[in-house]
Order: C-alpha cells, then structure tokens, then sequence
C-alpha cells in the first residue's frame, strides 16, 4: 500500500512528497478510514509508529478552510516536550494547507498565549492543566471543537490528569469525535474509555505474540504480596546470575511498597521509577542502573515503555500483567541484541486468568518452577489483599477504589470541608433574628416591597 490509496488530496500530497514518506506506516494504514467515519476511535501505538500522522492525516484532509477564530481541532498530550513535538509534525503537514496551529502548554507566560489565541487558530495541542486555565479565563472557547485527540492516554492518566480531563470534557460540545491514542493499555485507561467513549473503533498495531527465542521465560506460583517478596530476596541473593534485573509492578503504590522491602534488604542496590517521581529523579535512576550502579530497577508499565536499556539479565513480572501485551513488551527488555534473556512472572491464585490470557496469546505456557523450599510461605496480607469482608468490622478503612492504581485521593479532612460561605457575621445575625438585619440585603428589601 502507497499514501495514493489513501485517497488524500494535492497538499498533503506534496507536503509527504516534501518529507519523502511514500507508504504508510501499519497504525496510518488502518486508522485513515476509521478516523475518516468521525466514529470514536481507541488506537493503542507506540511513539515512533507514525501515530501522530494517523491521526492528522485524516484529520487535516476533512479539515475545511474556515476564517473562524475559534479551534475546531484539540490534541491534548501529556507533557511539554509532547506539545512541541506534535505542532512541528502538524506543520510538516501543513506546509501547503492554510491552517493555523498552536501548541500551549504550562510553566510559560499565559499572556503570550492568550494573545495567540485571540489571532484565531484552527487546531490547538495542549497539556491539560494549561488549556483549563485557558478555557476558563474564556479568552479560549472551545464550543466549537470538532474533534478531540488525545495522545499519550496511559501517561496522562498515570501523571494524574484524570481530574482535569474530565473538566475538560465538560467544556466541550457533546457532539464531537474523540480520538485517543496510547501506548499501554491500563485498567485506567479502560475505565476512561468505558465513560467518555461512544462504541469506539479500536485500531491498533498488533502486538507480537510470538516472544524471542533467546528469552527463557519460567513462572512461579505463590500466593501473596510478602511471599513474592521473600522468593525475590532469595533470587536476589544469587548476585552472579541476577545481575541487571528489571522488576516490572502495575502501579505506582505497588512500585513503592516493594522499594521499600527490597531496600531495607538490598541497601544501594535498588531504585524505582514512577511517575510521581521527578523526571530527574527518573533519569537519575535510569542512568545508575544502566551503568551497573544500581542492580535493581523497579519501574511501573508506563514508565518503562520508552526504556532502552542493554544487557538486562532477568525481568521479574513481580505481578501478571493484566493486558497480555504488556506482558510482550515487558519481557521484550530482556534478550536485546540477540543475547540469552530471562523471564519471571510470579502469579497468585487471583492472578491465573491473566496467565491464561499471556499464553493464548503466545500460544504456548509458561513453565512452572516449583518455590524453593527456603522461600519462607507467609501468611500475613497487605491491605489490598484482605478480604473485602473485614470492612465490615472496620469502618474507618479506606474505601477500596481509593486503593486502585492511579492518583492518589484522599477525603478532605473534616476542618477542610467547610465551604467558605462568605459574610460569616452577617449569617450569625440572620440566624439569631430569623431575618436579616443589615441595610445591604438588597433581596430582602426587594421581598418586603413586593408584598
Ligand atoms: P510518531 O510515532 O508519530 O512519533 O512518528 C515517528 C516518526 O516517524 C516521526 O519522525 C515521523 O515524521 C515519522 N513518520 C511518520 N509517518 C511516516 C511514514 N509513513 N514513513 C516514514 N516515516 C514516517
């Protein structure tokens, strides 16, 4: 397939001819039509698969000129770099169409902004906290926003916007096509499908089932959280075999209890990357592991996508993944560059449908190891393991969507939850003489004359 089956038109044409890109990538292939139809559209790609094209080059295709000021087009992307990564791409496309593309994002002067904005534009890319405070200073209105992209989904929510998508959201007219990209699936980003997307086409560049033949995978049964612990120490232990292990957690809590355990063991040894930690923290970390610093890196999905790290001696699935193509891309960090990779997934009980869903897709199991007998069986549970009846005799426990993975909420404690009424004096009096007193109560006075 050549881009002339995309049936596009003269500019863009040139512009493509311009960057000397003749066929589309697999993700613009399939997602061309589908974002055409205006249908919702899930498309799950990785960054370097060509996806920002696939969405802008339908996009920009069905995109009239208009002298209209306000967007008719709104990508919103997770970080800054992201923002002016997108609008250059937009521009390359754009070198022979009339369009006006801006990129704003956080921590820059919102004056300048606005003053763009005012000039009138066609498509905006945003990080989400920014283009809030733009909506709601209303020099930007958004009632007029056709389509609604979404890049980067999964690190958006793990960086937690949730809030500030959903603001968004109500912002925008109902009637709109939403397009969202992402590179993971997470149990996040389903929740937000499932809310805010009408029967959504999913396109998706197929991930591999089919695992290096230098990777060696094996799994372990066990049955809890500190037992999981104790059969990692013991492999740890072997510090000849275990060597440059990535340990792979589905969320950030999790990244952090289990840094805490293996650091109190593995003093120096260990670091961890999540999104609540600073991105110089985060390439700190990288760096110290990469260069054999550090033994053991701990690193959420999300975060480890983008990961390029050699001579990795064992990934440890220290839980099963719940989407079987992370599992694929997690143990894809071990066995670069043709060398012998190792593989472990540990698995409790609760964990054996998303072992079965990684071997349908590989289409082959997984060995099982039998625990050795000096990895001592504990019977003592984290708090999200126990059993969901014990609420019952603790009421002050914490609600159990509060524990699931993504930004940490908290109730307001109660001296933070009164409302700031205003005028507390003129209430007290009210609320002494059952009306009010003061001469400013136009309303009253109003009521009075009426009758
Ligand atoms: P992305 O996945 O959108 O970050 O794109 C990765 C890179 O691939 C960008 O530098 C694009 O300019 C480039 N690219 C996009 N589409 C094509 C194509 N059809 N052929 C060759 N390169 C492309």
């Amino acid at each position: 397939m050549t881009f002339q089956d995309l049936n596009l038109n003269t500019p863009l044409y040139n512009a493509l001819d311009d960057l000397g890109f003749t066929v589309p990538t697999p993700i613009q292939e399939q997602a061309f039509n589908v974002v055409s139809s205006g249908r919702d559209v899930v498309g799950i790609a990785q960054t370097g698969t060509g996806k920002t094209f696939a969405y802008m080059l339908p996009i920009l295709k069905n995109l009239k000129f208009s002298k209209q000021e306000n967007p008719r087009v709104l990508i919103l992307v997770p970080t800054r770099e992201l923002v002016v990564q997108v609008v250059e791409e937009i521009e390359k496309l754009s070198k022979y169409i009339n369009n006006r593309v801006l990129g704003v994002y956080g921590g820059t002067n919102i004056n300048t902004q606005k003053q763009a904005i005012a000039e009138g534009l066609d498509i905006l890319v945003a990080t989400p906290g920014r283009l809030y405070d733009l909506a709601l200073s209303r020099v930007l209105q958004l009632k007029s926003i056709q389509k609604l992209v979404i890049d980067e989904v999964d690190v958006m929510l793990d960086l937690g916007f949730r809030h500030q998508l959903i603001n968004i959201f109500d912002l925008l007219p109902e009637r709109r096509q939403n397009i969202m990209f992402s590179a993971t699936m997470t149990h996040d980003v389903d929740i937000l499908i499932n809310e805010f997307f009408r029967n959504p086409i999913r396109v998706s560049v197929a991930v591999s089932g089919t695992p290096l033949d230098n990777i060696s995978q094996n799994r372990y049964s066990v049955p809890n959280f500190n037992t999981k612990v104790n059969l990692l120490t013991h492999l740890l232990n072997n510090y000849e075999t275990f060597n440059k292990v990535l340990i792979f957690v589905a969320y950030k809590r999790m990244a952090d209890r289990l840094f805490e355990n293996l650091n109190t063991i593995f003093r120096d040894e260990v670091c961890v990357i999540h999104s609540n930690k600073t991105q110089n923290y985060r390439l700190r970390s990288i760096e110290a592991f990469n260069e054999g610093e550090h033994r053991i890196l701990i690193a959420t999905d999300v975060m480890a996508r983008g990961l390029d790290i050699d001579n990795v001696s064992h990934v440890i699935n220290f839980d099963t993944p719940e989407y079987p193509e992370n599992y694929m891309h997690r143990i894809g960090r071990t066995g670069r560059a043709k060398r012998k990779g190792r593989s472990l997934v540990f698995s409790t009980e609760k964990e054996q449908e998303a072992i079965e869903a990684i071997e349908r897709l590989m289409d082959m199991k997984i060995p099982l190891l039998e625990l050795p007998d000096v990895v001592e069986i504990s019977t003592e549970l984290i708090e999200e393991e126990r059993p969901e009846t014990k609420e019952h005799y603790n009421p002050l426990k914490r609600r159990q969507d509060e524990d699931a993975p993504g930004p940490a909420f908290h109730e307001k404690k109660e001296k933070n939850k009164k409302v700031n009424q205003g005028g507390s004096y003129r209430r007290e009096i009210a609320k002494k003489y059952k009306k009010p007193k003061t001469r400013g109560d136009k309303n009253a006075n109003r009521r009075k004359n009426r009758k």
